[in-house]
């Protein structure tokens, strides 16, 4: 059971979230957050630019190696709305972070996107702990996770990914490309690897 004050922290990533999709970015907010219960930093989803690499998980974890001592970065606890994906728990695990407290785990988010008609992203969405087996890890947290399914919902409405159910075949090659898989930037503007 999380205190008040890491629902407060994760309400926070999901506002974070909230901005990226607000700013044509996908939803993805994350907090960094000292052992004394002090935010050091927060980021969101900043991919729409065409790095896909930009994930508030990955900012914070450099962040954390240029601000933190190693004694810090272990006590730190980073709350995010979606669990780290790969790359991201790679860069935690090596920076030496501590503790994660996720919403939505890799697995929901795949579930989601696949009922979404989204194609699977170019990198596996492996559980943190298979990257990165030190990592204490909490979540998924039931009491938010409605609320970080529909932000992913409205951003692949919006985003031109039309469910299936409702593109036909003979709509734009674009969709049909998308259907297809492709991972061109052109195609998919928002570009982040879309479940972790
Ligand atoms: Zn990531």
């Amino acid at each position: 059971m999380l205190s008040e004050a890491e629902l407060k922290h994760l309400r926070r990533c999901v506002e974070l979230a909230t901005e990226a999709l607000d700013s044509g970015d996908e939803p993805f907010g994350s907090v960094l957050v000292g052992a004394d219960g002090t935010v050091l930093a927060e980021d969101h989803n900043r991919v729409a630019s065409g790095d896909r690499t930009r994930h508030p998980e990955f900012e914070l974890a450099r962040w954390s190696a240029a601000h933190l001592t190693p004694e810090e970065r272990a006590a730190a606890t980073v709350y995010t709305s979606g669990e780290h994906c790969p790359m991201c728990a790679a860069a935690h695990g090596w920076v030496g972070l501590g503790r994660i407290v996720y919403v939505a785990s890799s697995e929901q988010l795949s579930a989601w996107l696949g009922e979404l008609g989204v194609p699977a992203a170019p990198v596996r969405p492996l559980p943190i702990q298979d990257v990165a087996p030190g990592v204490l890890v909490e979540g998924p947290v039931p009491e938010l996770t409605d609320e970080v399914r529909a932000l992913h919902r409205r951003f692949h409405h919006a985003g031109g990914q039309a469910p299936l159910a409702a593109t036909s075949r003979s709509s734009s090659s674009q969709s049909s490309a998308s259907r297809a898989g492709s991972y061109d930037a052109g195609e998919d503007r928002t570009g982040r690897p879309r479940s972790r």
